[in-house]
């Protein structure tokens, strides 16, 4: 089949983006995730997203970034744009917050950057913490797939 699609690639070291088409793993494509094998950071877009829950909140995190957030020396893998920072945390079922986690997004798209540190902070990695940024990658994504169940907080 022909795609027609670019490739993208990953803000930090440059390698290409894996597309969520091209990924075994449903969790990516669910929520149009593109992964780096390299670094094992992970660009949503809403528009790469299968799942509409997932849109859905990328649409209300990209709200965020449109006039807030604080610029930062990074391109958006998908339209060039300067991306900008902000914290989020996820409302627990029981009300609380989760730790906060820096998210950079693009005020033009609908696209989000996530350093894969930035999740391990919700969800430190097993044993010694030396898996290979694939699996990683494949983990983290699970993370991110549950905590879109929860409602998130702009910090
Ligand atoms: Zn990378
Ligand atoms: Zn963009």
């Amino acid at each position: 089949m022909e795609s027609g699609k670019e490739d993208h690639f990953c803000p930090r070291d440059g390698a290409r983006l894996v597309p969520p088409e091209e990924s075994d793993r449903s969790a990516f494509t669910r929520n149009g995730i593109f992964h780096c094998d390299t670094c094992a950071g992970m660009l949503l877009n809403a528009e790469a997203a299968e799942s509409v829950i997932c849109a859905e909140k990328l649409g209300q995190m990209h709200e965020g970034f449109t006039d807030e957030g604080t610029p930062i020396a990074l391109d958006c893998p998908f339209c060039e744009a300067q991306m900008r920072v902000r914290n989020f945390a996820f409302q627990r079922l029981d009300g609380s917050l989760t730790e906060p986690i820096e998210i950079d997004g693009c005020p033009d798209c609908t696209s989000f950057w996530l350093d894969s540190g930035e999740l391990q902070r919700l969800s430190p990695p097993e044993g010694n913490g030396a898996r290979p940024a694939r699996m990683e990658a494949n983990a983290l994504a699970v993370v991110l797939e549950i905590l879109f169940q929860l409602p998130v907080v702009l910090l």
